[in-house]
């Protein structure tokens, strides 16, 4: 229900939990994160209140600069700690707002590559598309775009990737996604609300664009892959 992603020159977790909290009155049933770390993605997720995530991550905590975050309200798959994203498979970490219409056709298809869920979502379906097309020699971003390609519905989406700890990748269709622009960091949030701590400097996605973010900058595409400019706005946060 609620995103949020950080490049950042800090440790993440604390700002990643703080942007959720920012989006709580959207409503959700868990939430997590997922960082790069070392060049490792880890996650942590919790059923319920955010408190429950912030304790987790005192008991065991989730280092990293990289992350990404979601607070869920469950459309499909009950809310469970399985069930929460970030979702996982192999080397990608995805989080989604929305419904995947397609994803029982796209379960199939990866089935026979041998792919098999193991929750009842249908973004971990996501995560799995990208794990297959990087599977067949595609590099992060050209599989990410080749998986929002595949996607039919509503979404706003954040991947992250084992190895890469300067690349996120974002997009939105159907639900909105926001770019923030900070000093050496990045971010991508569901409103500039979630990012108001980090930036008041936005670039609201347009429907179909995908944005390839790194510690410098952001690029946009629209849905036809046609590099696009997009606004960078100076919200005034009490407005
Ligand atoms: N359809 C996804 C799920 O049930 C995402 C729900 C959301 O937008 O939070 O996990």
């Amino acid at each position: 229900c609620g995103i949020v992603g950080i490049l950042g020159t800090h440790e993440v977790a604390p700002a990643l939990v703080e942007a959720l909290r920012r989006l709580e009155y959207r409503g959700y049933d868990s939430a997590g994160i997922a960082t790069v770390n070392e060049g490792r993605l880890d996650r942590r997720r919790a059923v319920g209140k955010l408190v429950n995530l912030s304790d987790l991550l005192v008991h065991d905590p989730l280092a990293g600069k990289s992350g990404i975050g979601h607070t869920r309200w469950a459309t499909h798959g009950a809310p469970t700690e399985g069930n929460a994203h970030p979702h996982r498979s192999g080397p990608v970490a995805v989080v989604h707002n929305g419904i995947v219409e397609n994803y029982k056709d796209l379960r199939a298809e990866l089935a026979r590559h041998g792919l098999t869920p193991h929750t009842d979502t249908d973004t971990e379906t996501i995560a799995m598309l990208a794990q297959h097309h990087l599977d067949t020699g595609m590099a992060p971003v050209e599989a990410a775009f080749a998986t929002i390609d595949k996607l039919e519905g509503a979404f706003a989406l954040a991947f992250l990737f084992d190895g890469e700890e300067d690349l996120m990748v974002g997009a939105r269709k159907g639900s909105p996604l926001a770019v923030g622009h900070g000093d050496g960091e990045m971010y991508l949030g569901s409103d500039a609300i979630a990012l108001a701590p980090m930036t008041n400097r936005i670039t609201y996605l347009e429907e179909g664009d995908r944005a390839v973010l790194t510690r410098t900058g952001a690029t946009i595409r629209d849905a036809e892959g046609r590099a696009v400019t997009r606004e960078v706005r100076t919200i005034s946060m009490d407005a």
